[in-house]
């Protein structure tokens, strides 16, 4: 499997925005990956910390939201 391609923080955070924003209300499943239409897996944590992985190509995000 290809290795996700290298974007900085800034090119992460507005590509999943729309993501991250839903996790901090509350709404973190049945999210599908922007680059691959893989499943996510999304983690709200303290702080509006929201963490996200790609089950399917591995791209990991972990974001402050608000
Ligand atoms: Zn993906």
């Amino acid at each position: 499997m290809d290795e996700p391609p290298r974007l900085s923080a800034e090119e992460l955070q507005s590509l999943y925005w729309d993501i991250l924003e839903r996790c901090v209300n509350g709404r973190t499943e049945g999210h599908r990956c922007p680059e691959c239409s893989g499943e996510l897996t999304c983690e709200l944590e303290e702080d509006f910390q929201v963490k996200i992985e790609c089950a399917a190509c591995r791209r990991t995000i972990t974001a402050q939201v608000g």
